[in-house]
Formats: structure tokens, C-alpha cells, sequence
């Protein structure tokens, strides 16, 4: 094999690790977290860091082989923006092709229409918080289906009357589920939650349960 052909079947990798899911639909099944380096975002609120720079190059082989050897059936791709290295949509598919169960965690400011369907994509809209509101790329939204979760961290009221009105203006609750989640230590869950009850609102609160279990220490 040449050597750019080797290349080609990298990635990137900041951390593979299994730990319990915290988040979304599969929230509490044993997980394998493959965390690939990198990100062009800076949330004002980030909690991977960490993830920015620091990585090994790994080969898909050996990425799989890691997987493999922690016997999860549930396998979480995550960042970083894990879909700024394109050989990711290459894991993905293998790792649905392995008989894994796959859920992607993207920021949702980077095109998701080439992800395999098999996966369940995990999406973020950036509020006003995170700093980040002017790169949601709203044309992914009419490639989401049942499968698929739109995430919002919401950092303070203003943040949740803003999601909840771009919920109506983007016709979001129909598309697929939608998460509403306060950003850690830095609005009270019970407040988001009574907001939510108040309003009647079609959303499906979570906490970050790997969060309340461990606090926020990588790895877990
Ligand atoms: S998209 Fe995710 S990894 Fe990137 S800066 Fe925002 S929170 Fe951090």
C-alpha cells in the first residue's frame, strides 16, 4: 500500500474510553466514546478542550481493534467536531458495517447529509450562549429524521427564549426529538425544567448523567 493510501485511512484520535452514555437516547448504556481531535468552534461553555490539539494518528484498523476489545455494544463518535476530519464518515460506516450501534455528536455547524444513515446523529444548535449562534448551518435540518436529536445547551433565560423561538421559526419539532439541557454549573436545572413545564414546550429535558456521576473530568 502506498504511503498516501495509509494516510488516507487515518484519524485523528484524542481518546477512545468506555464509560456509561450520558446523554440523548441511548443515556446510561455502557458506551465506548471515540473522541477525535479537533475543532473549529470555540463554545464559550466547551468541556473538551482538552480535544483541540492533542491526538494520536491512528489507523481505522486500530481504532476498530480498540472498540472491539472493550465488548460495548454501543459505540459514540464525539470531539472535538469529529466530522472536520472526513475519514470519519469512513469509522462511521465501518464501525454500522461491525454491528455496532452509532450515534455521532456534532456541533451542527458542518455538513451532516454524507453521514451513514445507520447512525444516530446527535446535533447541536448553538445558542446565544455558547457564542457560537451565527455558525448553525440550518441546511442540515431538513436532512434529520426519526433517528436523529437536535441538542440545545441552554445557558440562562434568554438562552431558552431564544431556542424556543427558533424551534418555531425553523418548524424543529416535528423533524426529529429535540433536547433541552442546561449547561453545566451555569443555569439551574430545576429553573430550565419549570420553564419547560410552563410553556408546555414539546422538548425532552436532560442532564448530563456522566456529569453527575463523575463531575466534569475527561475520560468519563
Ligand atoms: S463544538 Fe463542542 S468541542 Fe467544539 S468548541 Fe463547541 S463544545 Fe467544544
Amino acid at each position: 500500500m502506498s504511503v498516501s493510501a495509509v494516510k488516507t485511512e487515518r484519524l485523528r484520535i484524542n481518546e477512545i474510553f468506555h464509560s456509561l452514555q450520558g446523554e440523548a437516547d441511548a443515556v446510561g448504556y455502557p458506551t465506548v466514546f471515540v473522541r477525535l481531535t479537533g475543532c473549529p468552534l470555540r463554545c464559550r461553555y466547551c468541556d473538551t478542550e482538552y480535544a483541540f490539539h492533542a491526538g494520536d494518528w491512528l489507523s481505522l484498523e486500530d481504532i476498530l481493534d480498540r472498540v472491539h476489545s472493550f465488548g460495548a455494544h454501543h459505540v459514540c463518535v464525539t470531539g472535538g467536531e469529529p466530522l472536520a476530519q472526513p475519514n470519519c464518515l469512513t469509522l462511521l460506516r465501518r464501525l454500522c458495517d461491525a454491528g455496532f450501534e452509532v450515534s455521532l455528536e456534532t456541533s451542527g455547524a458542518l455538513d451532516i447529509a454524507a453521514v451513514d444513515p445507520r447512525v444516530s446523529r446527535v446535533v447541536d444548535v448553538k445558542t446565544p450562549g455558547s457564542n457560537e449562534s451565527a455558525r448553525n448551518r440550518v441546511e442540515n435540518f431538513e436532512r434529520l429524521g426519526a433517528r436523529d436529536q437536535l441538542k440545545f445547551v441552554i445557558c440562562s433565560r434568554e438562552d431558552y427564549d431564544w431556542s424556543k423561538a427558533y424551534l418555531e421559526e425553523h418548524g424543529l419539532a416535528g423533524r426529529c426529538r429535540i433536547l433541552f439541557s442546561p449547561s453545566y454549573q451555569q443555569v439551574s436545572p430545576t429553573a430550565l425544567a419549570e420553564w419547560i413545564l410552563a410553556d408546555r414546550l414539546p422538548v425532552r429535558f436532560q442532564l448530563q448523567l456522566h456529569k453527575i456521576l463523575w463531575g466534569d473530568v475527561p475520560g468519563k
